[in-house]
């Protein structure tokens, strides 16, 4: 995760302004800087990546009744912002050369419901059937909206990510491209799109002050236990003393596709504050990303490993570095540590991560959930 001395600076000032809290050109900022480092016309702000996906399928307009294709191996909050929106979703499986949609598995799925198409790169990584999906769209007048929770900053074609389809949205939860702690962002560059996810801003209210403080604290925990220099010791004291403030980006219920009360809010503006800061760094840390990736691909192809494709014309920021393990190895830590020298991350442990739950049609899917670790790439 990307936080740093400068960004504690930050909260820190912000938990000793609460008069600031509702300071809401700090969000505007965030906002602009953010559209125009993401060369997008219109950015919006929400409490969560999660939310900004809702603002999008209001802004698209999706009703009840109407159908999307939503790749069969993604994070819970998905299918959750359509299920919260009476939105039918239909599951199209996954290559395992990028982890995105299967431009062969999405073809047949196609009604004339179908109403928008979800679009994801995962692990930083641009998906292979990119333009094969944009075509396909483009022809059947089905929306598409690109999920860059993990991608934030990779380009296409000499463009950033997300300004491909209609509609995308952006994470800076904390184990996402760079961190707010909870943060999302829904970007376009349609006028129309652009008004419509303010409209829907507009009417969410921002996180009240005790939430705002405990959003803040969590920063602190969150670098504390991530970051800190003591964290190898410090960690499992931390849990438990922060055991009561600790905030979950995803909560109980939300596992069981209920909507959790804080769900439709706004950023706070404090956190958007921190945005900004971390807005300045995001190249150099993506660069970082893309250069450990680049020594874990000779690394894994020299030990028979199959590598992440990399797109032509594409600059992936590497999140995290995919690789597809024996599936008795998927959770053996020990042998992880041995065979790569790190702790690797395990996600997506479920095809609804982190809920696990076989979807018919989509084999790759199951098989990237056996078998795929991820390893760090700011280290
Ligand atoms: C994290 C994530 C989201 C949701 O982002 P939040 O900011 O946590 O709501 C959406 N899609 C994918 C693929 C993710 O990993």
């Amino acid at each position: 995760m990307t936080l740093e001395g400068d960004d504690l600076a930050c909260v820190d000032h912000a938990l000793g302004h609460p008069d600031e809290w509702f300071d809401t050109e700090v969000e505007h900022a965030y906002q602009r800087e953010f559209a125009a480092w993401n060369g997008s016309e219109y950015a919006l702000a929400f409490a969560q990546g999660r939310v900004a996906l809702s603002a999008s399928i209001y802004a698209l307009g999706l009703q009840p009744g109407d159908e999307v294709i939503v790749p069969g191996y993604t994070c819970i909050a998905v299918p959750n912002a359509f299920r919260y929106a009476g939105i039918t979703v239909r599951y199209c499986d996954i290559e395992l050369d990028t982890f995105g949609p299967d431009i062969a598995s999405v073809l047949p799925l196609a009604t004339p419901r179908t109403k928008a198409i979800l679009v994801h790169h995962l692990y930083g990584i641009v998906c292979r059937d990119f333009d094969r999906l944009l075509e396909f769209s483009r022809q059947r007048g089905i929306r598409v909206i690109e999920d860059c929770a993990h991608t934030t900053g990779a380009t296409y074609r000499g463009r950033r990510v997300g300004n491909w389809g209609d509609v995308a949205f952006y994470s800076s939860e904390q184990s996402k491209v760079f961190c707010t702690f909870n943060g999302g962002i829904a970007a376009t560059n349609d006028a129309a799109l652009g008004a419509r996810l303010a409209e829907f801003q507009k009417r969410l209210p921002y996180p009240d002050p005790p939430r705002t403080r405990l959003l803040l604290r969590n920063v602190r925990i969150s670098y504390d236990q991530n970051r800190h220099p003591h964290r190898w010791f410090l960690d499992e004291w931390m849990r438990y003393r922060h055991r009561h403030e600790s905030i979950l980006s995803t909560t109980q219920e939300e596992l069981r596709g209920m909507r959790p009360a804080h769900y439709f809010q706004r950023l706070a503006p404090p956190l958007a504050a921190l945005g900004r800061n971390q807005l300045r760094k995001v190249d150099r840390f993506n660069e970082q990303r893309r250069a450990t990736a680049a020594r874990w691909r000779q690394f894994c192809a020299a030990k028979g490993y199959r590598v992440p494709l990399q797109v032509d014309g594409s600059t992936p920021v590497y999140l995290r570095y995919p690789v597809l393990v024996p599936k008795a190895r998927k959770f053996d830590g020990p042998w992880a540590i041995r065979e790569f020298g790190v702790q690797p991350g395990h996600w997506f442990v479920g095809e609804h991560h982190p809920v696990s739950a076989p979807i018919p049609g989509c084999p790759h899917a199951r098989y990237a959930v056996e078998h795929c670790l991820n390893l760090p790439t700011l280290l």
